[in-house]
């Protein structure tokens, strides 16, 4: 329990309407879009890089935890508070502080929303490339502390790729400024790269520079049904091996077909289709032929049932229809899903696809997996009645066995959503102990008191 005093000192610093305490409040940030709550002891909504200092400062002092949040909408806890823990919510935090196209940049605070600025580089023709699913409402504070990525990671890269620099505070008050504003840097370490992704336990960002590129002109999109897993899979290889890139990749296996049939949804899919693949070309309009032509023949081969393509907008949305239609469509299955973000090196996307099948097999467990397949990244949903105690546990041996398969098949336990509180048991089984020291000690120079986002990222 926070003792009044010391909200008093919060109050104090932000006003009573930024430092709250009241039962609605606290029950608002007590989880994000992951299962499970804790309540945190108070929000605080900083509206400058100033308040955030003065926050983690006075923090410190009291040995409070801090737990960071853009938008609530992480699906591995890491925006859960732990125990006793303040919420630092960055909504407040939401101004462009520069939109410059001729250096191709926009400067940011973490509280703007990621369509926000897609949708003002679009008005200079120019564009921020990572497209998370749901940058209608997350924040790209949020984005940058997951690394987040989305279809188009495939060709253009994830967050990572589009910081030029960072401004942010530490967790142990000091404030520090990494990268710039050009295309290139190479002075002292990149604290950039390593700050992205790292969760909110190293530093809290308050700023960002973010890099942008020219809006492709024209976009032609390819729905593309196959009999089965393995010839989907196959055809995945075949385009990953050409020279033309996709600016999406998406796979949505047997499963996820079957649930969207039982949800009324697969109107259009040919007799036979169990697994479909969603493709994107963009570029100059001149060239999209070209790409249309070399993606075509990647993806003709055994098991293909129908190429279906679309290049206007209306004929593109009705493409992408069943695939959309899937996160409803997944619902009628069971109340939870335990949702996996695995990714394999491509050319061993089949063996993945195969095992998993097994597993649901052989745990008696509905999975559906689907993802972006051009990054070998499945999300893997076991879906579960969290009531049934043998069903949950069957769930977990089968969420082990899921994690020492993608191991074995060179792959990582997650691609985007981060690790957050609910993967941290699993994290010994890739990294090993001298490199998982190596990093506990970074922790330990960023935030020596560790009070930035206990209990996310590293195992105990
Ligand atoms: C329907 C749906 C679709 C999704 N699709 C995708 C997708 O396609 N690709 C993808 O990558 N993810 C996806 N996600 C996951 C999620 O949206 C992303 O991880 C997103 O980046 C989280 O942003 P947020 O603002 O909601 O952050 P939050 O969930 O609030 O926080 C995420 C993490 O960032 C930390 N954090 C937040 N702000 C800061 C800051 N300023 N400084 C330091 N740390 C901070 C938090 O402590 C937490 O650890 C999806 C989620 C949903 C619900």
């Amino acid at each position: 329990m926070l003792p009044p005093a010391v909200l008093e000192e919060f109050v104090a610093l932000l006003g009573p309407e930024r430092a709250r305490s009241d039962a609605d409040t606290l029950a608002l940030y007590a989880q994000d879009e992951t299962p499970g709550r804790c309540l945190p002891e108070a929000v605080l909504f900083p509206t400058c890089h100033a308040d955030v200092v003065a926050i983690v400062r006075l923090a410190l002092r009291h040995k409070l935890p801090i737990t960071p949040r853009g938008a609530g909408s992480g699906n591995v806890g890491g925006a859960q508070p732990t125990k006793g823990s303040l919420v630092l919510s960055f909504e407040c935090m939401n101004r462009i502080l520069e939109f410059n196209p001729a250096d191709r940049l926009i400067v940011v605070e973490p509280g703007v929303v990621t369509d926000d600025i897609h949708r003002l580089a679009q008005s200079a023709n120019l564009m921020y490339a990572p497209d998370p699913g749901s940058s209608p409402y997350c924040r790209i504070g949020g984005n940058l502390a997951m690394n987040a990525a989305g279809p188009r990671a495939v060709k253009y890269g994830v967050t990572r790729d589009h910081v030029l620099g960072l401004r942010a505070v530490a967790g142990d008050g000091r404030e520090l400024r990494s990268g710039g504003r050009t295309s290139k840097y190479a002075t002292g370490y990149d604290l950039t790269r390593l700050l992205v992704g790292s969760e909110g336990t190293l530093a809290l960002i308050t700023e960002a520079t973010l890099k942008l590129v020219p809006a492709p002109e024209r976009t032609a999109s390819f729905r593309i049904c196959y009999a089965s897993d393995t010839t989907a899979c196959a055809a995945v290889s075949r385009v990953m091996q050409q020279a033309v890139v996709p600016c999406a990749l998406e796979f949505m296996d047997r499963r996820s077909i079957q649930a969207i049939k039982e949800f009324g949804a697969a109107e259009g899919l040919p007799p036979g289709t169990e697994a479909v693949l969603m493709v994107e070309a963009d570029g100059p309009a001149e060239d999209i032929p070209r790409q249309v032509a070399a993606l075509e023949n990647a993806l003709q081969g055994e098991g293909l049932l129908e190429i279906q393509t679309g290049f206007t907008p209306a004929e593109i949305k009705q493409l992408w229809t069943a695939r959309k239609s899937l996160s409803h469509a997944v619902k009628k299955i069971a109340p939870l899903k335990i949702n996996e973000d695995v990714v394999v090196p491509v050319s061993r996307l089949s063996e993945l696809v195969a095992a998993i099948d097994a597993m649901g097999t052989l745990h008696r467990l509905p999975i559906v997996s689907f993802g972006h397949a051009g990054n070998g990244n499945l999300h893997v949903n076991l879906m579960v009645h969290p009531d049934d105690a043998e069903e949950m546990a069957r769930a977990y041996a089968c969420l082990q066995e899921l994690v020492e398969t993608v191991l074995r098949l060179d792959g990582t336990l997650s691609g985007e959503h981060g690790i957050g509180n609910k993967k941290r048991k699993f994290v010994p089984l890739e990294i090993d102990a001298e490199t998982l020291g190596l990093m506990r000690e970074l922790k330990r120079v960023f935030d020596p008191q560790g009070i930035l986002n206990p209990g996310k990222k590293l195992p105990d």
